[in-house]
């Protein structure tokens, strides 16, 4: 089986996020890490490479910035077999439309001597979280999709998944190829081991750009998102909080009446 997991890089959430001049989030000049949604979509593939046996390959694909690499690598180390970088400078500032576009050609690329029989997402990305790649990639590839799966089994070319909604839970079944999407609800991604992350260091790692996928620069970027960010403005600080004392008797009185007043109560 041919599994290609797609995994985005982004700003580390915990640390200081900054816009670039255009309104884009700056991708590079801050610190980044493998999205942790996708470390979802990176543990399902594993354990369906684990289930289905060692003819089973398992790809990570990023498209993004040179730092982007280390979402691969961490892919790799927790298990995964080779890896995939798309990188071009014409991509910056993409939206979800050329996104899907760029992985969808380097779908194809990755499957040019064995089919792609899985393509593995995350539920959404950290960053953008639009959670619309998936769809657009099936439409690309022309492949079913299973998205936004809580539950996932495999049995030969079978893939059948549980989706929670709101109001109930469906179980949605499919025949491989397809695109199928991870939710947290999957179960823990495996930390990295020592062992595979000296293993990753040996693991085949390919850098593709936009012409060797056969994409025009003027078919990616900023220039031709359909949705641009027009103003951003930095979250207030917060202010600090009313401090009620009670040294009278009287603070659950006024207690109240701050939450009445707030409409709390
Ligand atoms: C602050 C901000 C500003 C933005 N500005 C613009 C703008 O000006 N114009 C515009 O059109 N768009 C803009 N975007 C949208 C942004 O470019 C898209 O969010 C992005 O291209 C893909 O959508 P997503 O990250 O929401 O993916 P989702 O649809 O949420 O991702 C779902 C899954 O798809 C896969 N995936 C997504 N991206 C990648 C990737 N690069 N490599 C590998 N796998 C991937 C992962 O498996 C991921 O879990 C902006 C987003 C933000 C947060």
């Amino acid at each position: 089986m041919n599994i290609v997991v797609c995994v985005k890089y982004v700003p580390d959430a915990t640390a200081d996020r900054r816009f670039e001049s255009d309104n884009t989030v700056d991708r590079v000049g801050v610190d980044g890490l493998l999205s942790e949604l996708d470390e979802y979509a990176v543990e399902q593939a594993l354990q369906i490479k684990e289930k289905a046996g060692d003819e089973t390959t398992v790809t990570v694909l990023t498209v993004g910035p040179e730092k982007a690499v280390d979402a691969v690598r961490k892919a790799l180390q927790m298990g995964a077999d080779q890896g995939v970088h798309v990188v071009d400078e014409a991509i910056a500032g993409s939206d979800a439309v050329a996104t899907s576009l760029v992985l969808a050609k380097a779908v194809e690329k990755a499957g040019a001597e064995s089919p792609v029989d899985l393509v593995v997402c995350g539920m959404a990305s950290t960053d953008g979280a639009m959670s619309v790649v998936p769809a657009m990639l099936a439409e690309r590839l022309d492949l079913p999709q299973v998205t936004f799966a809580s539950v996932i089994e495999t049995q030969g070319d079978q893939v059948r998944i549980k989706r929670d909604g709101d109001t109930a839970t469906e179980v949605i079944g499919g025949t491989m190829p397809l695109v199928l999407s991870v939710t947290d609800q999957t179960g823990e991604a495996r930390y990295p081991s020592f062992k595979g992350i000296m293993a990753a260091k040996k693991k085949p790692l390919q850098t593709w750009s936009l012409a060797e996928l056969g994409v025009e620069a003027d078919q990616v970027g900023l220039s031709v998102a359909w949705s641009v960010v027009e103003e951003t403005s930095a979250r207030p600080p917060r202010t600090a909080g009313e401090i009620v004392t009670d040294e009278d008797g009287s603070g659950a009185k006024a207690l109240t009446e701050f939450l009445a007043a707030k409409k709390f109560i």
